[in-house]
């Protein structure tokens, strides 16, 4: 099946605004919203959908990976992708971005919920269910993995759904019953000299309803704190810093609620021979005055193993030379950065008397010894007069 259009989806133009785009956005998961249609299966695919596109378009650096290359900017990403933030392949949950828009958030009944879904009183995002909240998890790699990205295991402590009651919070077999303490509406009346304050009812927390028997587990809270482990794919060309989210993989809501996410930011190890300047890698390799001198062929380290680098004659300490395409891969375009190899020429700090008696020679046959040495050489003093000139 064809996808159909990000822009046709939202019923917007290619050039359309920010703001133009969220409020078609509104417009657009309200009237599909499964609250207002309830067994709407078609209904929910096409809420299912504008999220998606919303969730696109909304985002600078998606928006403009899909205007350049559409559905398929993030086909295949798996996991994480679409450029450092995540969120590529498996698009995160509809109503996360729903209640990103209407700022709904976590507990209290959001007030443009009930303006459209009429009054709280079971409905989803009202009081009960509660999202849950997002976890941050460091992850240290090495600039190899980094560099071809990996899957890597994890394991940490959240809260998960409880097993006795499957999140509810309820005994199992025990009754929903109506609230006896707001009569179902979710909501209590408070008199304060001549105000009224409604306020949501504080036994049922705004749902309405209450459970006969809270779960013996969990009491009543449907969560309890469990070891996790997921496999997490990274990206190839994260660099130290990079926040990937894994959708759904932070601590599971209160009374079934929603899950929120997980957090990783990773950090990179530093390595042995390399530095890491955004795409390209710098590392300095020595070589013998005599290499330098003469020219050659040496063999140097890359990231994923050796190259072949070609010294010309009269090669000076300090040159720079670039392997092209060894660095890192970029995350975003996937295109690979430089290596940047610093020539450090190493003079030799001892020599024997046969070796002594062949640079002599040397220094003879090029003139260098009568120019005398160090500070009183002439090309000292034209240097020093160019510098304060
Ligand atoms: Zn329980
Ligand atoms: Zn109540």
């Amino acid at each position: 099946m064809k996808k159909a259009d990000y822009y046709e989806l939202l019923g917007v133009s290619r050039d359309a605004s920010a703001d133009e785009i969220k409020k078609a956005y509104r417009k657009k998961a309200v009237a599909f919203h499964p609250d207002k249609n309830p067994d709407d299966p078609e209904a929910e695919d096409r809420f299912k959908q504008v999220s998606e596109a919303y969730e696109v378009l909304k985002d600078a650096d998606k928006r403009a990976a899909y205007d350049r290359y559409g559905h398929a900017a993030f086909d295949g990403a798996g996991g994480f992708g679409g450029g450092g933030r995540a969120g590529g392949g498996g698009f995160h949950d509809p109503f996360d971005i729903f209640r990103e828009v209407f700022g709904g958030g976590g507990g209290g009944a959001g007030g443009i919920f009930e303006e459209f879904f009429g009054g709280g009183g079971g409905g989803g995002f009202g009081g009960g269910p509660q999202r849950g909240a997002d976890l941050r998890y460091d992850l240290e790699l090495t600039l190899e993995e980094a560099a071809t990205g990996v899957e890597k295991e994890i394991s940490y402590r959240r809260p998960v759904a409880c097993d006795h009651c499957h999140g509810s919070g309820a005994e199992p077999g025990s009754k929903t019953m109506v609230c006896p303490t707001c009569g179902g509406h979710g909501q209590v009346t408070t008199s304060r000299g001549f105000f009224s304050i409604r306020q949501v009812c504080p036994d049922c927390e705004g749902s309405g309803q209450k459970v006969e028997k809270v779960c013996r587990e969990c009491r009543g809270e449907g969560r309890a704190v469990a070891t996790s482990s997921i496999k997490l794919r990274i990206p190839a060309g994260v660099d130290d810093g990079s926040k990937l989210r894994s959708s759904g993989n932070g601590e599971v809501g209160a009374k079934g609620g929603p899950p929120g996410d997980l957090y990783v930011v990773v950090h990179i190890k530093a390595h042995e021979v390399f530095e890491r300047r955004d795409d390209d890698l710098y590392c300095e390799v020595p070589i013998k005055f005599t290499l330098a001198a003469l020219g050659g062929n040496i063999e140097v380290r890359t990231l994923s193993g050796k190259a072949n680098l070609k010294i010309p004659p009269g090669t000076q300490s300090g040159t720079v030379f670039r392997l092209r395409k060894k660095g890192m891969p970029n995350l975003r375009s996937g295109n690979y950065g430089d290596q940047l190899i610093r020539i450090h020429v190493e003079v030799p700090t001892s020599l024997d008397s046969e070796q002594r008696r062949i640079l002599e020679e040397f220094a003879v046959a090029s003139g260098d010894a009568e120019e005398p040495a160090g500070p009183a050489g002439k090309g000292f003093f034209d240097k020093a007069k160019k510098f304060f000139e």
